[in-house]
Order: C-alpha cells, then sequence, then structure tokens
C-alpha cells in the first residue's frame, strides 16, 4: 500500500494514466524583425486569453465559478502591464519570444517561490502553468489534450496545472494521484469542487506504476492500492457504494435550514484559517463562519501581515458571507503555535504560559491593531470578535478597554465601522467555564472550545499520545462542564456556540442537543454531515439518550452507548 495526502474524499477504482512533465523544447535564437516577433508574442497572447477563457467556462459549469476564477486569474497575470512590457523589453532587445517569456516569468516564479505563505507559492505554480502553455502556443503546439480520456481513469503526474485539471473530461476520471502539491493547491480545489477523489504528495508514485495498471485509491485516507486482487478490489467497490450513497443523501440536506425532528431551527457554521477556506465555507453550505482562526494569517512567514493585509482578509470574509456571521477570534498563537518572529518566551510549560489572550495583553500594540483591523471590517458584514484562552474576568476587560481604545482611534481617523459589535469570549479554560455566570454578564456571547477545554479538564496535553486515553469529549467531567456553560449562557440570555471538534462529532450531536445548544461550528466537509445528524433527533430522544450518557461514569461506556443510539437512527449511514 502507498500513502499519500487524501485531499478530496471518494473512492476511485480505474487504470491509471500518467500524464508526463509538459517539456517544452525550443531553440533560443537572436532575432532581427522585432516587431514580427513582437506580433507573434501577441498572437499567442490572444490565442492563450481566447483558450483559457473556453476552459475557465468549462470549469465554470462543472465545478463553480470560484474554481473558473483560477484560470481567468491566469488572464490577469497575463494582461498585468508588467510581465508583459518585461517580456516584449527583452524582444525589443533581439531575444525570441520563447526565451524571453521564458526569462521573464522564472524570475517572478522564483520571487514568488522563495516566499514561504502557500499563497504566493501557489501563484508560483500558476506562472508555471501559464507559462509552459504561453510557450506552447508560441511554438503553434496549442495545450496539452485529456479530453479524451478511456472510462474509469485514474490520472497519476508529478502535479497537475489547473489548466490541465480544467481540460479533462472528468466524467472518465475515476481519481487524481500526484506527487506534489498539498491540500490548498488548485488541483485538490478542483477536485474537492468536481467530486473526484484526490491524494497528492504520494511521494515516488511515478516510479512505481505504469500506464494501464489498475488501482484502487481512498481520497479520505490517502490510500493507495496497486494491482489489487479480487477481494480488494471486492472490498473498494463496496466502500464506494457507501460513500457514493451517503453523499447522494447528504446532498440532500444542501441549501436546507438546519432542523431538528421536531422543526427547531438551529445553525450549522464553519470553521476557517485563511482566505481560502472562505469559499470552503461557501461551497460547504455553512451557515456563516463561526470561528475565524487569525493566527494562521502570521504563521508560515517571516513578517507579520500588514494591517491592510489583515483587513482584505476580514473584509473578504464579511463580503462572502453576505450577511451571515463571521466570527474573528483574535491571535491565539503559543502554545504549540510558534510564530518564531514575533518572539514568543521559551517557556516550560507553553500551554500554560503566554499564549493567545495572554501573548495579546503584553503586545497591547499587536492586540489593538488586529481590533482596528476586524472593527473596520464589520463595515462590511455582520462581523464579531471572540477572544481565546480567557481565564479571568480581567482579561475580557481589558480587550473590553482596548477595543474602545481602537473605536475612539477610528472615529477620529473617520473610518466607518459598527459601533455594536458583538465580543464573545472562547471557554476553553475550567476557570472560564466556573465563572461561566460572572462572564456571561460582561460577554455579548460564548463559543466553547473543547479542544482546549478538554485538555485543560483533565489536565492532558491534546497533543501527547501518551495521555490520550484522558483526552476525550466523552469524559463525565467535560460533558459537565459543556453543560455548564450552556445552561450559564441561557440563563444570561447570550447565545452560546461550540466550535471545537466535538461540534463535529455525530455522536455527540444528540448530547449537544440535550444540552440546550443552537450553533454548532464546524470544518467545512463537516456541515451536512452534522445537518443531517441534527435532523434525526427530537427533543424528547435528545434527552432520553442524554440522561442516561450522565448517569454513567466512564468514557468508554457513553461512547460505546452513544454508538449504539446513533446506529438505531433510521438515516445512520456508516462508512
Ligand atoms: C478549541 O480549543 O476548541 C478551539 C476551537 O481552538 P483551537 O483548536 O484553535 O485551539
Ligand atoms: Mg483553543
Amino acid at each position: 500500500m502507498i500513502k499519500g495526502n487524501g485531499a478530496s474524499g471518494g473512492i476511485g477504482i480505474g487504470h491509471i494514466l500518467l500524464v508526463k512533465e509538459q517539456k517544452v523544447v525550443f531553440e533560443r535564437h537572436r532575432v532581427r524583425d522585432v516587431e514580427k516577433e513582437l506580433s507573434k508574442l501577441r498572437r499567442a497572447v490572444e490565442e492563450f486569453v481566447c483558450t483559457t477563457e473556453a476552459l475557465a467556462q468549462k470549469l465554470e459549469d462543472e465545478a463553480g465559478a470560484a474554481e473558473a476564477a483560477i484560470l481567468r486569474g491566469h488572464i490577469l497575470i497575463l494582461k498585468d502591464p508588467v510581465l508583459t512590457g518585461e517580456i516584449e523589453k527583452l524582444i525589443r532587445s533581439g531575444e525570441c519570444a520563447e526565451a524571453a517569456v521564458e526569462q521573464i516569468c522564472n524570475m517572478f516564479i522564483s520571487v514568488f517561490s522563495a516566499r514561504s505563505d502557500e499563497l504566493t507559492q501557489q501563484r508560483a505554480a500558476d506562472l508555471e502553468d501559464l507559462k509552459i502553455r504561453l510557450i506552447r502556443h508560441l511554438l503553434g503546439m496549442g495545450d496539452v489534450r485529456l479530453s479524451a480520456l478511456p472510462p474509469q481513469t485514474i490520472i497519476v503526474a508529478k502535479e497537475l496545472t489547473p489548466s490541465m485539471t480544467a481540460a479533462m473530461d472528468k466524467k472518465n476520471v475515476a481519481g487524481f494521484i500526484t506527487e506534489q502539491g498539498g491540500e490548498t493547491s488548485h488541483c485538490a480545489i478542483i477536485a474537492r469542487a468536481c467530486e473526484i477523489p484526490a491524494i497528492l504528495g504520494a511521494e515516488g508514485i511515478l516510479r512505481l506504476v505504469h500506464n494501464e495498471q489498475m488501482a484502487v485509491m481512498d481520497g479520505s485516507t490517502g490510500e493507495i492500492i496497486l494491482s489489487p486482487d479480487e477481494a480488494v478490489r471486492n472490498a473498494f467497490l463496496e466502500k464506494k457504494q457507501q460513500y457514493d450513497r451517503r453523499m447522494e443523501l447528504l446532498k440532500t440536506y444542501r441549501g436546507q435550514p438546519t432542523l431538528d425532528a421536531d422543526g427547531r431551527q438551529l445553525s450549522v457554521l464553519c470553521n476557517i484559517g485563511n482566505v481560502e477556506d472562505i469559499d470552503k465555507a461557501i461551497n460547504g453550505d455553512g451557515e456563516g463562519i463561526g470561528l475565524f482562526r487569525t493566527e494562521f494569517l502570521y504563521m508560515d512567514r517571516k513578517k507579520s501581515p500588514s494591517e491592510t493585509e489583515q483587513f482584505e482578509a476580514y473584509r473578504a470574509a464579511a463580503l462572502k458571507m453576505a450577511g451571515k456571521p463571521v466570527v474573528i477570534r483574535t491571535l491565539d498563537i503559543g502554545g504549540d503555535k510558534d510564530v518564531p518572529y514575533m518572539e514568543l518566551k521559551e517557556e516550560d510549560n507553553p500551554f500554560l504560559g503566554q499564549r493567545a489572550v495572554r501573548y495579546c495583553m503584553m503586545h497591547p500594540d499587536i492586540l489593538r491593531q488586529q481590533l482596528r483591523t476586524i472593527l473596520k471590517a464589520s463595515a462590511f458584514g455582520d462581523v464579531r470578535i471572540m477572544v481565546p484562552m480567557i481565564a479571568d474576568m480581567t482579561e475580557l476587560r481589558f480587550v473590553r478597554k482596548a477595543l474602545e481604545e481602537a473605536k475612539q482611534e477610528l472615529r477620529e481617523s473617520g473610518e466607518t465601522f459598527n459601533e455594536e459589535i458583538l465580543l464573545g469570549v472562547m471557554i476553553e479554560t475550567p476557570s472560564a467555564c466556573l465563572i461561566a455566570d460572572l462572564l456571561a454578564k460582561e460577554a455579548d456571547f460564548f463559543s466553547i472550545g473543547t479542544n482546549d477545554l478538554i485538555q485543560y479538564t483533565m489536565a492532558a496535553d491534546r497533543g501527547n499520545a501518551d495521555v490520550s486515553y484522558l483526552y476525550s469529549v466523552f469524559k463525565p467531567s467535560v460533558l459537565r462542564a459543556i453543560r455548564h456553560v450552556i445552561r450559564c449562557a441561557e440563563a444570561a440570555g447570550i447565545p452560546v456556540e461550540l466550535c471545537g471538534e466535538a461540534a463535529a462529532n455525530p455522536l455527540m450531536t444528540p448530547v449537544l442537543l440535550s444540552f440546550g445548544l443552537k450553533l454548532f461550528s464546524v470544518s467545512p466537509s463537516s456541515v451536512l454531515t452534522i445537518r443531517k445528524e441534527i435532523s434525526q433527533y427530537t427533543r424528547g430522544e435528545a434527552d432520553r439518550i442524554t440522561a442516561a450518557v450522565m448517569e454513567m461514569t466512564d468514557s468508554d461506556s457513553i461512547k460505546d452507548f452513544l454508538c449504539k443510539e446513533s446506529s438505531k437512527s433510521a438515516y445512520h449511514n456508516p462508512v
């Protein structure tokens, strides 16, 4: 078995087609007739724009407007006067068009590749795709043809460019496997939008496979089995049927309100970590953003994002969510999230040290800058602010004061923002849980972060396998903590959401419903699953299950019981 990174769910069964690297060979030469060479370039650019627009239209029909925008972005890059101006300058100096395109594109590619953030690196990949295609057009070769594929083809390549992926006859594609590319690469995005199983980062796969070889793959787990025997083929066929049935069922929940079996309305929102995730939340049918983990904007780079860059990210979320709630969490660095340039102190117990709001209180300028940018974005939608790792009332008051100062600064500079912006707190520490009644008097809403609440309640590091027997949401103490927080919020009349992984665990759904939770925030791929799960329970049924759970004394019995209850459900469809 070979393992890669599962980037788009589903089971693929088919025969391999190896797509070789698109090497283009040309002879570099000096040109005498510069005008003739320039018009050759312009013709190739025109052809490129025409074919790319046609591919983008095809992709828009198959996958959606957001995916087509990737290719339309290539047209915009090519129309950028800086890029074309530099290419033309080289041609005027006597360079042939192919070499001029190659040199200038390579120059930009090396600048973009040197940056460590994934978004800029993706731009380098886009430019590489554009370069090869433009040179092919200059040489009269046109685009690589992948439009006529035999049925059930598993495409294996070093890397798949957006244009190749767009051109494919997707109804005959059973899956994509590539050696390179991450979860956010364009190939992964297009595969998910077209519901094609994809595994990326399968190192060494090109050396192991040959054309027409039979293979099976699981796009969720990243498993690939080459030349499977009959038993494996049958097992994957069964998995595929189960997966496809489940997906068909989930699709019926798309675009629907989230209702429990009594018809009571709830909401399933999304957790996101960067700008690209906003589209995932929309495609996943989230009813808003319940958690925007802003620290990811600061990670994997050499210096802080500028105020403009932060603002663009928050505004994009507000605009794209079109009036639905967008809960932006202030920086949660520290613990296991190191940001080298932010000079976090070496600490013996980083999870108990200057993490999240504690770091922000030690660096009030960073906090105020972030609050200002969030406030500015609040003019574009229903933006709310949430503070992580609160353990003490003084921390909430500190942030409230910083928020008022940030508002004053904006008023003085004449900026528009929502004066009534909501300020909520995450309940992630036992202390916050125990003073939830007090916090509820000063916070506008609660968000329960079970990922941390479990680790701090159980005093068990969330990443330490040796104590993982303690790290479970099914622990009686954790369940009581969650119930207590929801009760306190209800008593004070403020909303409470749950944005830890527990919200996406279908076994927890009846328990959370019985506790009175109405707002679930989960990763985009879990929205429909949880909406479906919620629809199965009446409040009476959820209360019956939860009453039994709350009598139990250990997490294993609770989990087993919830598994049995869940499998009784009419819709249950194990995968
Ligand atoms: C949590 O702790 O549950 C949470 C959502 O925050 P994070 O996982 O980012 O710490
Ligand atoms: Mg947390």
